[in-house]
């Protein structure tokens, strides 16, 4: 069972659900939920509510270690490039994965693999 992992939520033992009441019969204690798999947060949080009690607790060290946005960004055709497909039904026939331009609405042909690479783009960072 190692490869359970605690929830990240600074009080997610402090929700006295019946899940995470752990422990020996008569010492039973409210505790971390401890999952192999979690949804929220990249895998680091249980539920949605432990995920923004993180953010409410570590959201200014985060920003401040990050760095703020100071400046508003701008969309430009430069870096206005997605991903999308066309759904295809036949049998055997994959779907057609292109790039979009949202601002000048070209697009380019994808193969299945450069779709599903999330560090492949034609976006200048
Ligand atoms: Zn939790």
């Amino acid at each position: 069972m190692s490869n359970l992992k605690f929830c990240q939520g600074p009080d997610c033992h402090t929700y006295n659900t019946q899940d995470r009441l752990k422990g020996p019969k008569g010492n039973k204690t409210y505790q971390t939920r401890r999952r192999s798999h979690m949804y929220y947060g990249r895998g680091n949080f249980c539920d949605q509510r432990c995920l923004y009690d993180w953010v409410a607790q570590y959201i200014e060290q985060g920003l401040d270690r990050f760095g703020r946005t100071t400046q508003a960004k701008h969309l430009t055709k430069d870096n206005a490039w997605v991903k999308d497909y066309d759904w295809r039904h036949g049998v055997g026939e994959s779907h057609l994965y292109y790039f979009l331009n949202t601002i000048t609405k070209e697009r380019r042909p994808l193969t299945e693999e450069q779709y599903n690479d999330n560090n492949y783009t034609l976006n200048e960072r």
